[in-house]
This record gives C-alpha cells, sequence and structure tokens, in this order.
C-alpha cells in the first residue's frame, strides 16, 4: 500500500486538504488526534508516560491531565524530547494496525504537524508539504482558534520552516488563497493512483 505523508505549517490547510481527499474516499490517519487518543487507550504508552512523569499524570477515571504534562513539557526540551521518544513509537504502532485494515483503497495519507521533525516522513513513500504565505497561517489561526498573534508564533517557533521541510518534500500544494487548491489536489490524487498502480 501505498503510504503518502501529509504536512505543512500550523494553518497550512493540511486538514483542509485531507477532507478534499477523504472525500475521493482515500483513507486519511490524522496522526496528532491518534497521537492523543492512545495516551490514555494505549496500555504499554500509559505504563511508560506514569513512569516517567508520575502516575498522578492521569485522573482516577484513567484520562490524562494534559494541562499538567502540557506545563511540565513546554518549557523543558529534554522532557518534551523524552514524552516524543515514548510517544512517537506508540503512534507507528497504531499507524500499522490502522494500516491493516486499509485494504482496498489505492493509497493512505498520513497527516502530521511534525512529520519531518519527528522523522516519521521516513516511514512514507512519498511526502506532500501544503505552503501557505506566513502571514496568512496566523491570521487564518487568530481567526480559528481566536488566539493573539503572540501565540501563533509561540507554535509555529516550534516547527520547521517551510524553506527547511522544502527539500525534504516531494510534492508541495500551494494553498496561498490565490492558487486554486481543488485543481492542484485533483492533479495529484491522479498521481497517486498511478504511482499505486505502479508499486503494486
Ligand atoms: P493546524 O496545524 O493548526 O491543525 P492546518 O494546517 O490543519 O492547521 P486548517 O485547519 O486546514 O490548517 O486551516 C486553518 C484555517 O484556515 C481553517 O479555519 C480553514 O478553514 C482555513 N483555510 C485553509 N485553507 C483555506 C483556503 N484555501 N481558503 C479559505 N480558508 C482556508
Amino acid at each position: 500500500m501505498l503510504k503518502i505523508g501529509i504536512t505543512g505549517g500550523i494553518g497550512s490547510g493540511k486538514t483542509t486538504v485531507c477532507k478534499f481527499f477523504e472525500l475521493q474516499r482515500i483513507p486519511v490517519f490524522y496522526a496528532d488526534q491518534q497521537a492523543k487518543s492512545i495516551m490514555h487507550t494505549d496500555g504499554l504508552l500509559v505504563d511508560q508516560i506514569s513512569r516517567e512523569f508520575g502516575a498522578d499524570i492521569y485522573f482516577s477515571n484513567g484520562e490524562l491531565n494534559r494541562s499538567k504534562l502540557g506545563a511540565l513539557v513546554f518549557n523543558d526540551e529534554e522532557k518534551l524530547k523524552k514524552l516524543n521518544s515514548i510517544v512517537h513509537p506508540a503512534v507507528f504502532r497504531a499507524f500499522d494496525n490502522w494500516l491493516n485494515q486499509q485494504k482496498n483503497a489505492p493509497y493512505v495519507l498520513k497527516e502530521a504537524a511534525l512529520l519531518f521533525e519527528s522523522g516519521s516522513y521516513k516511514d512514507c513513500d512519498f511526502n506532500l508539504l501544503i505552503t501557505s504565505p506566513h502571514n496568512l497561517k496566523i491570521s487564518r489561526i487568530m481567526q480559528r482558534d481566536s488566539v493573539s498573534e503572540g501565540e501563533v508564533l509561540k507554535r509555529m517557533n516550534k516547527q520547521l520552516s517551510d524553506a527547511e521541510k522544502a527539500p525534504l518534500s516531494d510534492f508541495t500544494i500551494n494553498n496561498d488563497e490565490k492558487q486554486l487548491l481543488i485543481p492542484q489536489m485533483l492533479d495529484l490524487h491522479n498521481h497517486f493512483i498511478n504511482l499505486s498502480l505502479s508499486v503494486k
């Protein structure tokens, strides 16, 4: 099964683009959502997080205390690295299980904000980058999440820039609201279908 990684900076339009591919019946694995969900459903991961951050990082009902964990890792590089080193392999396991259930699709997408930063792009056959102008990304997120520009910049600073991601990408969609999105997506969809026929 052909695996295409899809990424882009915050507000670039990853989710918007993925919804289009889903309309073409292409399965999409949302790695960030999965990571959140398995942090309280994957027994092995729960054990590892409890051992590393203390059992009280989970509420008595089994839910993760996300604000406590966030506060612990936000300004602590080492703790964040440790958390990622535990969570990323668990997301890989979840992806492999999910992939085994996608028998009839020509290809699948793996959407991850930190596809390149996490190294998970290496597990994909091709990688697709969604780009948008810096200021447009900021204004979209300010509007979507009702947050300040400073808050958006804080989140952006944790990600590689488009210029750093571009050399690692095989394909790009330009979501600058000047070039039409749908023709770009359809071209790529057709291309991915052709690629999937050649790898079968
Ligand atoms: P995040 O990394 O925060 O999850 P994202 O890359 O998934 O962001 P989206 O959620 O798809 O980005 O888009 C951010 C906002 O911008 C959304 O409100 C979306 O509706 C809007 N948006 C994205 N692309 C376009 C476009 N081409 N035209 C109009 N609005 C757009």
